[in-house]
């Protein structure tokens, strides 16, 4: 038996205490007879008995790319143990990554960069943690999906919490499908975990969730469930709707749909920041998705003497903005902006 099996100590512990126990692959049976697949320090699988190969849905639960975003950790962390404690009974193939450990030991976004601009081969060189990580995620992530028969039934959750209020404090990215029809079943069922927006972008990204939808077919979305909070301090009713679809669609046959879609966006514009003087021109605590009128500026950028250097405005009326970061690196995206659509104007699978 594998030194980890015998602790019967809590995995993500022991993950960020003592990772160096889990240089290598550490793999066991369960009394129940669940097989347990300990990856390396933060990523463990499940295999039910009743799994048949390449069979059934394959899920895949990602938490902490950004370290101090706690409550999806915490909700991955209570599924993790009660799948080895066994209170709960799995009935499809699931992994769980904690991804950024040591951001989380340091209650911070990331160490060195934005985990979620390190996909797609963007990882390269490899030259600090998140990197490194990045590289390893997107590895298993493609070994543990090519092991299914059918994409079609196969899942991938990014979770996440927002820095900001919102207007809707839950909400999903749709990455962009390179002209495939969203599926209208999983709007359905990120309405029943409560997730109360969808913004569909229109452009590749180097986000873990468009990696995954592109290089492995699943179903992938980055899903906001709330407010950043330290760890302890999440008011876990406020992520209980999450809670219970995550945990059902692994461990429960067929479960009741909703009828009501969330409300859906696309993205309209994304700005980037390029250069050091980069300020937005509204309030910093202006919640995602307050809406703006055609000609409204947004953000301006200003040479080092202080000369304005190019504006950017709304193109239309109730256009909204998502994810403000005047802080981010230069290059990367500063500010989305996005426009209400309506379920006619989006092509759906059924
Ligand atoms: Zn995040």
């Amino acid at each position: 038996m594998p030194s980890f099996a015998n602790q019967r100590d809590n995995f993500l512990h022991c993950s960020r205490t003592a990772p160096e126990q889990f240089s290598q692959v550490q793999e066991w049976v369960l009394p129940n007879k669940t097989r347990v697949v300990v990856h390396t320090a933060g990523i463990i699988e499940f295999i039910p008995n009743a799994y048949q190969q390449g069979k059934g849905s394959h899920v895949l639960y990602s938490c902490g790319v950004h370290g101090n975003e706690t409550a999806p950790i915490e909700i991955c962390d209570e599924l993790v143990e009660a799948l080895l404690a066994q209170t709960l009974s799995l009935t499809v193939r699931l992994m769980v990554q904690f991804a950024n450990l040591p951001a989380m030991d340091i209650a911070q976004r990331f160490i060195s960069e934005n985990m979620n601009r390190l996909f797609c081969g963007a990882h390269s060189p490899q030259d600090n943690p998140e990197r490194v990580r990045a590289n390893q995620l997107e590895q298993l992530t493609i070994a543990f999906f090519a092991q299914a028969d059918d994409p079609a039934i196969c899942y991938h959750y990014d979770l996440h919490t927002a820095i900001k209020d919102s207007a809707y404090p839950r909400f999903a990215v749709y990455p962009f499908l390179h002209g495939k029809a969203y599926s209208k079943t999983q709007l359905l069922w990120l309405a029943k975990a409560g997730i109360q927006a969808v913004l569909f972008s229109e452009s590749p990204t180097t986000t873990y969730s468009y990696f995954s939808s592109l290089h492995c077919g699943v179903h992938s979305f980055t899903v906001e469930l709330g407010k950043v909070k330290p760890f302890g301090h999440n008011n876990m009713a406020d992520f209980a709707q999450a809670r219970t679809a995550l945990f059902d669609l692994v461990s429960v046959e067929s479960v009741e749909s909703v009828s009501t879609m969330p409300v859906l966006f696309r993205i309209k514009q994304m700005i980037l920041r390029h250069t050091e003087d980069f300020k937005f021109h509204f309030p910093d605590n202006t919640p995602n998705f307050t809406a703006f009128n055609q000609g409204d500026v947004l953000a301006s950028e200003y040479d080092a003497q202080g000369t304005l250097l190019r504006s950017y405005s709304c193109v239309q009326d109730a256009e909204a903005i998502v994810f403000p970061n005047a802080n981010v690196a230069l290059g990367q995206r500063a500010l989305l902006t996005v426009v209400p659509v309506t379920e006619k104007e989006c092509q759906f699978d059924v």
